[in-house]
């Protein structure tokens, strides 16, 4: 499943969450303030769009911070 970063209305925390595909616009309850005014934040990844390059075994794209695409869904 992938995994989708959410940003909490009420006090501004960014969080991750992995669910479903058909459940990623579902709001998502903040771990700090359990609020569920939350919005999903864009990826960074799939905002560059066609810029964006993936190499092979390294097991990160372009953008990703940390090596790994698991926080873009690539
Ligand atoms: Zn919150």
């Amino acid at each position: 499943m992938p995994i989708y970063e959410y940003v909490c209305e009420n006090c501004s925390k960014k969080f991750e969450m992995i669910r479903p595909i058909n459940e990623a616009d579902k709001a998502a309850g903040c771990p700090d303030c359990h609020s569920t005014h939350t919005h999903r934040a864009v990826s960074k990844c799939f905002s560059k769009g066609d810029g964006l390059t993936v190499s092979s075994g390294s097991g990160g794209c372009h953008s990703c911070t940390g090596g790994s695409c698991a926080h873009c869904g690539h």
